[in-house]
């Protein structure tokens, strides 16, 4: 599909969660067969060559394009889930909301020193959330190949943020003139 195409199936959403949001609704895209099918064939192209061991998924709808991922790339699939949710024992990262803040765990053992991993999740807004997550690797002393998205707000500047704070890459396939 075109990418203006592939766009158009993702509704807009205006004062959602809140006043002033304009939220990126990806559950009209991934219902569609030909732009989910554009958006996993994207990623996969990003990360074919580049020996991936693991994704790893924010949840909930970074667990929706990450798990496919995965599968294509003959990688597993890591899920970095909110708090009380995993097991066993876990490692956490607390990040700065709007307002608040929030955490992201995942098991302790679940990924190997020296681990190729590619972070993901549906939209990058501000980065806080995905700088979390690539804490998180680098905490269990492995690499992350690069923080993927299928959006990018690209005015709020997340891309900068994760660079600058944990030195990796992100990768992007729809990017909106949005913040
Ligand atoms: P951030 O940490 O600011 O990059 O926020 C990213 C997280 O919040 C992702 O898990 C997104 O799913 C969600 N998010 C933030 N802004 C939006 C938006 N405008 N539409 C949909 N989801 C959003």
């Amino acid at each position: 599909m075109l990418i203006e195409d592939l766009k158009n199936t993702i509704r807009q959403v205006p004062d959602f969660p809140k006043k002033g949001i304009q939220f990126l609704d990806i559950t009209t895209g991934v219902k569609n067969h030909e732009a989910f099918t554009d958006m996993i064939d994207f990623l996969y192209d990003q990360f074919k060559d580049k020996n991936i061991d693991y994704v790893a998924g924010i949840e909930s709808r970074g667990f929706i394009f990450g798990a496919p991922l995965a599968l294509k790339l003959g990688a597993g699939f890591i899920m970095m889930r909110k708090p009380n949710k995993l097991p066993a024992e876990t490692i956490s990262e607390t990040y700065n909301l709007e307002y608040g803040s929030s955490t992201i765990h995942m098991h302790k053992d679940a990924i190997e020193k020296g681990a190729n991993v590619v972070v993901i999740d549906d939209l990058l807004a501000t980065g806080g959330t995905a700088v979390a997550a690539c804490n998180l690797v680098h905490k269990a002393e492995a690499n992350v190949v690069a923080a993927a998205f299928v959006i990018e707000l690209t005015p709020l500047k997340g891309a900068e943020k994760i660079k600058n704070e944990t030195g990796v890459d992100v990768v992007s396939m729809l990017k909106y003139d949005l913040d």
